[in-house]
């Protein structure tokens, strides 16, 4: 049987190969943006940090993500 999505990435990869490559983007927001238009992003759970992320897509894929992640059945969220 072909099973065309088993020969390529699994799902996560598949998802972090849309991963935006611009220089900072996804970097710690531990000091100032490290390309104009990037707005900081906090992770969810207790204690995330905030990442840079390009205004706009990224922002609203990160913004995403920690929704995704603030549901119960994170993994290694130590309180
Ligand atoms: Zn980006």
């Amino acid at each position: 049987m072909t099973r065309p999505w088993a020969q390529s990435r699994p799902p996560a990869e598949a998802a972090a190969a849309a991963r935006c490559t611009v220089d900072g983007c996804g970097s710690e927001a531990t000091g100032p943006a490290p390309s104009a238009g990037m707005v900081p992003v906090t992770g969810a759970g207790d204690g995330a940090g905030a990442h840079w992320w390009c205004a706009g897509r990224c922002a609203v894929l990160a913004r995403t993500r920690a929704e995704l992640r603030a549901v119960p059945m994170r993994s290694g969220g130590g309180r």
